[in-house]
């Protein structure tokens, strides 16, 4: 009798160790993904978790998500703060720009050399490029930290199109080339501004380098995943070399100091693109032209 008792004692004992071996490990995963659940929201605290209750494997978890949170947050701090001295930048050197546009402009109209109207000239030119890269260091950094933020919708792609092709038909007409809008039938879940501005983006490039004479087409195309936007010129197209480096911030190939602009168009049109879920990519070879494709997601 007394066996059996001893024995019922230590099944009754062992059942109760497993039981509560199988409950603590179940607390400590129920911990553990609370942890990388916050963590991957984003939501991660480390006050939220008590350490001196927290198993060792726990606390270890507990310590490096502690880490990487810190850091994402001086990361964040860091933006803010580059983003924050920008905008002042931008605000301050308002007033001091315009003033040297509005004395270039004064300037001009005196009598002057023809050395001094160029000097003029040069002066009026050169506070608009300022004026222009503020503009874009300001928007890039304001598209980077998120405080413009883009609002993707499904829709037709074409009007937005459309409306970046009128805003440089002037202009290439001017030029002497020829822009057409060609197949336009597509859609896709895009942000109709901000896809508007990178395809103002593209063609500016298409007509800004390719010479008098030459074609830039625009055309609309769906596929099974993206629907893509192509600009095709007959420029003097970008070497291999050169394609690899043109994405970057304040980047301009060698050939292009003679043509206007800042080096920003094509960092931001692919931030554009990323930023709703697409991307950029470009197809030239050097005296053929060159085609830049926006791929859009379709809905
Ligand atoms: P920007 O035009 O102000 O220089 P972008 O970022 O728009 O700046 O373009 C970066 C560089 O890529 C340009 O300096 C130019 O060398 C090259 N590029 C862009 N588009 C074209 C194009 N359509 N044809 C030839 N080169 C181009």
């Amino acid at each position: 009798m007394t066996k059996y008792l001893v024995i019922g004692a230590v099944l009754l004992l062992a059942l109760t160790v497993v039981i509560y071996d199988r409950w603590r490990t179940a607390r400590t995963m129920k911990r553990l993904d609370d942890m990388l659940t916050a963590a991957i929201n984003g939501s991660f605290s480390e006050k939220n978790f008590d350490e001196s209750r927290l198993s060792a494997l726990e606390s270890r978890l507990w310590r490096y998500l502690t880490a990487s949170a810190l850091s994402e947050r001086n990361v964040r701090e860091q933006k803010d703060q580059i983003s924050a001295l920008i905008s002042d930048i931008s605000h301050q050197t308002k007033t001091p720009v315009a003033n040297l546009q509005l004395y270039a402009q004064l300037l001009s109209e005196q009598p002057l050399t023809p050395q001094g109207k160029d000097c003029a000239a040069a002066i009026s030119a050169q506070a608009e490029k300022l004026q222009n890269l503020i503009e874009a260091l300001v928007k890039t950094s304001r598209l980077e930290t998120g405080i413009l933020a883009l609002h993707p919708q499904p829709g037709e792609i074409s009007p937005a199109v459309e409306r970046a092709v009128t805003q440089y038909a002037a202009r290439a007409g001017e030029k002497g080339i020829t822009l057409t809008v060609g197949q336009k039938e597509g859609s896709a879940v895009f942000d109709l501004k901000w896809t508007e501005e990178a395809v103002c983006n593209l063609l500016d490039n298409a007509v800004k380098y390719t010479p008098p004479g030459g074609t830039v087409t625009v055309e609309v195309k769906n596929y099974e995943l993206f629907s893509t936007i192509r600009v095709t010129d007959t420029g003097p197209g970008i070497s291999e070399e050169e394609q690899a480096k043109i994405f970057g911030r304040f980047y301009r190939a060698p050939g292009a100091w003679q043509a206007e602009g800042v080096g920003i168009g094509l960092y931001l049109t692919r931030q554009i693109a990323e930023k709703q879920g697409g991307y950029v990519k470009v197809e030239s070879a050097l005296g053929k032209g060159s085609v830049f494709s926006l791929f859009l997601p379709r809905p």
